[in-house]
């Protein structure tokens, strides 16, 4: 089986066998690794084409600088990106950089995080919450 995912830093559809998730599988146009354990920070652009396409979970995490409780859940995300290596990938849209974002997904508060797979949403959950709550909210649709 293999498996579509966009690449989050050039934006470049990928297919990645599937037993290949865990031996770090690159994007074949910039060398970048498609499967890490730490968030990357996404544009607009860029996340609505993954979320459109990825076949693994894709967690995004909706922040902006001012917010004072989404730069407190920054490193709790990047703790649960690291326990969910390979089981699903994690961006950061900044939200300030890229207001559209705000009526596109219809955010109403920040920090926001919104999971998409196969071109749908399939999860959300709002306000600053913690690494291990992070994996046990991600554990109902992250891949095994
Ligand atoms: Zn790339």
């Amino acid at each position: 089986m293999a498996i579509n995912v966009v690449c989050l830093e050039c934006g470049q559809g990928n297919r990645i066998p599937e037993a290949k998730l865990d031996a770090g599988a690159k994007c074949a146009t910039c060398g970048a690794g498609l499967i890490k354990g730490e968030p990357t920070e996404v544009s607009l652009d860029l996340l609505v084409k993954a979320a459109r396409i990825d076949g693994i979970p894709l967690i995004v995490d909706f922040w902006a600088a001012w917010c004072q409780p989404c730069r407190m859940m920054a490193p709790e995300f990047a703790t649960a990106a690291k326990a969910l290596k390979g089981k699903a990938r994690f961006a950061k849209l900044d939200t300030e950089a890229f207001p559209q974002a705000n009526k596109r997904y219809d955010i109403r508060g920040i920090p926001l995080l919104i999971a998409f797979q196969g071109g749908h949403e399939i999860k959300r959950q709002s306000g600053v919450i913690s690494a291990s709550k992070i994996v046990e909210w991600a554990s109902g649709f992250s891949l095994a």
